[in-house]
């Protein structure tokens, strides 16, 4: 039975090997949903920079925990984004990954221009087109047109594409997703507008992450393979 001091060395150990593993361009998101903040202080300790968590509360209370700790770290939001948490979300993230429909976008850039702060923001695309995840449609066209909905606003700045995907047991099978995201991704840039020059297309998670990065990722979201299965 490992002591707690061991299980922390092992998801460090875990963390820096996977680092290395991985392309230097490529952004390691750690997904940090119902972890304890002790878990998530040793990754920060191991040298990761930045992080994800799915809940504006959760995110809350573990920054709290992590005072000047987790200020060192950058703050990614990579659950749906309710409206009565987008302020408290402002405080709390530097990027938003999940925006996904024009509304939406319209609220947050409304509240960041209160606050006078400018929110990195990605696209939220479901390409599975699967009816359980948010996420615009994954038709081109309405990627595109929320696209230019952003590059306008003053307080948001678009970096890119995030998407999850379906579910499949064998990686392999959600490679044509991350494909067509990418095929997305290109489209905007080569329309070469101003506010859509993206930079960022996060995709990958712990079962998928190679793929991935093979179809282009430039930011995978890593959870269990870095700290093991998630408590219930
Ligand atoms: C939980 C989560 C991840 C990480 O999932 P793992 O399979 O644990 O790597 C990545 N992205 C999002 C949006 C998540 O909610």
């Amino acid at each position: 039975m490992a002591t707690e001091q061991e299980r922390l060395a092992k998801i460090q150990s875990t963390y820096k090997t996977i680092r290395r593993s991985v392309p230097a361009h490529v952004t390691i998101v750690l997904a940090c949903k119902k972890r304890h903040p002790d878990e998530v202080r040793a990754v920060i300790e191991a040298g990761a920079t930045d992080l994800g968590q799915n809940y504006v509360q959760e995110a809350e209370s573990i920054i709290e925990a992590l005072g000047d700790q987790a200020a060192g770290a950058r703050w990614h939001m990579i659950g749906p984004l309710q409206k009565n948490k987008i302020n408290k979300a402002l405080r709390l993230f530097d990027v938003v990954q999940t925006v996904s429909s024009p509304k939406q976008a319209r609220e947050i850039q409304k509240r960041a221009a209160v606050m006078g702060k400018l929110l990195s923001v990605c696209i939220e695309v479901n390409i599975g087109a699967e009816s359980a995840k948010s996420g615009v449609t994954p038709e081109r066209d309405d990627v595109v047109a929320l696209a230019r909905e952003i590059a306008p606003m003053e307080n948001l700045r678009l970096e890119g594409l995030m998407t999850m995907g379906p579910f499949f047991e064998d990686p392999e099978a959600i490679r044509p997703y991350f494909r067509k995201t990418r095929e997305i991704f290109d489209h905007i840039r080569s329309l070469g507008e101003p506010g859509t020059d993206l930079s960022v297309l996060s995709m990958g998670m712990s079962d998928s992450y190679e793929v991935a990065i093979e179809e282009g990722s430039t930011m995978v979201r890593l959870g269990t393979i870095v700290f093991g299965p998630r408590p219930a």
